[in-house]
């Protein structure tokens, strides 16, 4: 099965009539920017799409016109966690447009070190207590829920650590180490859209029944029980797939997926366990309401 195969409608999630829709952008790998009622988050936008050649023999830079072509301007950037496909370009965005990021003690030494101003960066994980971190941006209410990263490098997670302030900007990919990994809960008019930006979580979530998940397909097959487990945790009335395709190609050209994301498996181990779970695909770039 091939993910374009899969693509959602534009309307497949029935935005209700009489109030302003939920617009949910892809950006490509894991990043998404969702707008309502004239505020708009954006969700580990990642838009330089380096080449394999430039990641292997170079430090990493953010491409300044990608983030002009492709990103709108947002109230808050958040960093699930601090791989480079997730806050190469955080920093420079929220230089660019005074936007305030939220990330874990990572991305705070990240985006401070890449000189973003101390007071637009907020670390969600120096938070201690039994609630997860809250914040609201606009109409938007954010939990972050602390998760885990999916194991899927031979049984162990890739470049784990800190990115720590004695490191060097910019970083070579190895550099851009993982930090603490946050799943995001966001409320807005009335919905639930949870953010799961690696193919793995904690059991146990304090909520269930999400309205959209936007998951992460890439290492789903390393995960012990993933299908089971998320479908259980979340509860999710549709699913939006997203980190399947190929983030070494630009983002001008069409998505393609990378290597052994078995979507078909994926889709028929998520409905095995809830049938009525809408399952879907967006084109780099495309939107839907809800
Ligand atoms: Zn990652």
């Amino acid at each position: 099965m091939k993910p374009t195969d899969l693509e959602f409608s534009h309307e497949a999630l029935d935005p209700p009539p009489g109030r302003p829709p939920i617009h949910v952008k892809w950006l490509g790998t894991a990043g998404f920017s969702i707008e309502h009622d004239g505020y708009t988050l954006l969700i580990d936008p990642y838009v330089t799409r380096a080449s394999l050649f430039d990641c292997i023999r170079s430090p990493l830079r953010s491409d300044a016109l990608a983030i002009r072509r492709h990103v709108p301007v947002a109230d808050a950037i958040i960093a699930g966690h601090t791989h480079f496909d997730h806050v190469l370009d955080v920093p420079g965005i929220a230089q660019a447009t005074g936007a305030t990021v939220y990330g874990s003690r990572s991305c705070t030494t990240l985006c401070q070190t890449s000189g973003v101003p101390s007071a637009q960066v907020v670390d969600v994980e120096g938070h201690r207590g039994v609630e997860p971190f809250r914040a609201e941006v606009g109409p938007f209410e954010l939990r972050f829920i602390p998760s885990v990263h999916s194991a899927f490098l031979f049984g162990r997670i890739p470049s784990a650590g800190n990115i720590s302030d004695c490191d060097q900007i910019p970083l070579r990919t190895t550099g851009y180490r993982c930090g603490a990994v946050f799943g995001v809960d966001i409320r807005v008019a009335g919905r639930r859209i949870y953010h799961l930006g690696s193919a793995d979580l904690l059991d146990g979530h304090p909520d269930r029944d999400v309205d959209l998940l936007l998951m992460c397909v890439a290492g789903w097959t390393t995960t012990e029980r993933f299908c089971p487990r998320v479908m259980g945790s979340l509860r999710p009335g549709a699913i939006l797939l997203s980190h399947w395709d190929d983030f070494f190609r630009p983002l001008d050209e069409p998505a393609r997926a990378l290597p052994a994301m078995r979507m078909g498996r994926l889709v028929d181990s998520l409905t095995a366990v809830d049938p009525s779970v809408q399952i879907g695909t967006l084109p780099i770039m495309g939107s839907l309401r809800l």
